[in-house]
């Protein structure tokens, strides 16, 4: 439907209601416009189109106006308008008229890129509607416990007058620079700067792995549950998932073997602090047994690791890649889950040869990442407020666990059950009774909040991932009130 062409229609309802214009638009040049404004062809039959009050914002007229048009439109055919999935332009009456319109739907549906998983397509949709929900679902910190006024006194502090032109394919050097002391200090990781990659964060390292250094039809090991399960891009690279079971203690080196046994997979993602989605750490013994697996059968291992820093006791657990004596290990870092997600930096470091590829490959994609987020997040990891900030932000996050968990045991005693986390920001909660997943997301949708199914995250059925990062503290215990009725409610009418 083209956007100029409900602007026309809504121009001319207001002449009309203004009474007859002095010179009335002759229908040639109606139809000139109508031609230049259907020539967008921004909203293809089957799109659906902007409710009335967006719609009536945008163009800045009254909502009345934008029902007249929608309602002039529908009764011509042009758009439709169902109950629940709003209004869209009609597919018959436009699909006909253009002769040589492509049909986008097909091209839409026919790309090697797979869309996103339908619950999270839900989730998105739910909180871009009603920006009161609370939200768990969303990974990310709340502007509560983020570093909003360091980030805000850094830039105002320092001018941005350096020239921007493309930068270094591996990333801005003072940030590789910073995140060599970083890595070092924090993390025990002697890395250089030549084996850092600077990404837009982890889910860009994530990619890039997928797309760079395997192929379609190899086979790799995910645990399961995991965050990977949440993103087609491993589909969508044409990969074959093979699920690594996680326990209490994390994944089993047993069952690398078996899996490389069977089907010869080529490499191995594993997010072992606080993972998402249970919480859980890969235990001391275990670690050193995954790699060693790895190096006896040649494996890489991507480790994963946003969360680690947000260790409520202040010692985080020791990344493989610390102690990873042959290079097998690509270590994935973030600054989403302990700063800012939106400012979309994230790190790599890996042998050389792969760092390479990736920044290439990287360059073909987009030339370079911005520099400007690069050089805050230099001057953030720099800077005085850099640790306070951290110390503040596990403090926080401790204190959103404790609420959650006591609403949970207050109001659904008799029907979850979860172990605690001791870090990172998620809690992976079971619920008793089976149900049905998407009618307990809806009817907590209509309730006010919002969480993950745990089936985005694999194989188990009958949990829930409650991320406590982005509410406000002062939203836990309502939101999961909310929660319990809506679970309850659900329960009910499945008798
Ligand atoms: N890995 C894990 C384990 C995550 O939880 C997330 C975010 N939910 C990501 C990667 C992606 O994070 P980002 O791209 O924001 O760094």
């Amino acid at each position: 439907m083209p956007h100029g062409m409900m602007k026309i229609f809504m121009r001319r309802r207001s002449h009309a209601a203004a009474g007859p214009s002095k010179q009335p638009t002759s229908i040639s040049t109606n139809r000139r416009r109508h031609r230049t404004a259907n020539s967008y062809g921004e909203f293809p039959p089957g799109s659906v189109l902007p409710s009335e009050r967006k719609l009536a914002e945008q163009l800045g007229v009254n909502r009345s106006t934008v029902i007249l048009a929608y309602a002039e439109l529908r009764a011509l055919g042009i758009i439709e308008s169902r109950t629940g999935s709003g209004t869209r332009v009609s597919k018959h009456k436009w699909g006909a008229m253009p002769k040589h319109t492509p049909n986008w739907h097909r091209y839409v549906e026919g790309g090697s890129f797979l869309p996103n998983v339908p619950f999270l397509r839900r989730i998105r949709e739910a909180l871009q509607q009603d920006k009161t929900l609370i939200d768990f679902a969303s990974g990310e910190l709340g502007a509560d416990i983020s570093p909003v006024e360091e980030i805000n006194t850094l830039i105002a502090e320092n001018h941005y007058t350096e020239y921007l032109g493309y930068d270094n394919p591996q990333g801005f050097a003072p940030l590789r620079e910073a995140l060599v002391s970083y890595l070092s200090q924090y993390r025990g990781i002697p890395a250089t700067e030549s084996s850092i990659l600077i990404t837009s964060g982890s889910q860009q390292s994530l990619y890039l792995i997928t797309q760079c250094l395997l192929a379609p039809g190899d086979a790799v090991a995910i645990e399961d549950p995991s965050y990977c399960y949440s993103l087609p891009m491993f589909q969508s690279a044409g990969l074959r998932l093979f699920r690594l079971p996680v326990d209490r203690s994390g994944v089993r080196s047993e069952d690398v073997r078996t899996l490389y046994k069977k089907h010869r997979i080529k490499m191995i993602f594993t997010n072992p602090n606080y993972q998402n989605p249970t919480g859980r750490v890969l235990d001391d013994k275990r670690r050193i047994e995954l790699l060693d697996v790895a190096s006896e059968l040649g494996l890489p291992i991507v480790e994963d690791d946003p969360y680690s820093l947000t260790a409520y006791d202040g010692t985080p657990p020791i990344p493989l890649k610390s102690i990873d004596p042959i290079g097998s290990v690509i270590y994935i870092g973030s600054f989403s889950k302990i700063a800012a997600s939106g400012l979309r930096v994230g790190w790599m470091v890996a042998p050389h040869p792969v760092v390479e590829r990736l920044a290439d490959a990287r360059q073909q994609m987009d030339f370079g990442l911005s520099v400007v987020p690069q050089k805050v997040a230099a001057q953030f990891l720099k800077s005085p407020y850099f640790q306070p900030h951290l110390d503040r932000l596990r403090i926080n996050l401790q204190y959103k666990r404790d609420l959650l968990i006591e609403t949970l045991r207050k109001e659904l005693a008799d029907l979850v059950s979860f172990s605690i986390p001791q870090g990172g920001m998620h809690l992976w909660c079971k619920i008793i009774p089976e149900l049905d997943d998407n009618k307990l997301l809806e009817e907590a949708i209509r309730n006010g909040v919002v969480f993950v199914p745990g089936s985005v995250y694999g194989s188990d059925s009958g949990y829930v991932r409650f991320t406590y990062g982005r509410p406000k503290a002062d939203d836990i215990a309502a939101g999961i009130s909310k929660f319990a009725s809506s679970l309850r409610a659900v329960l009910n009418s499945s008798g």
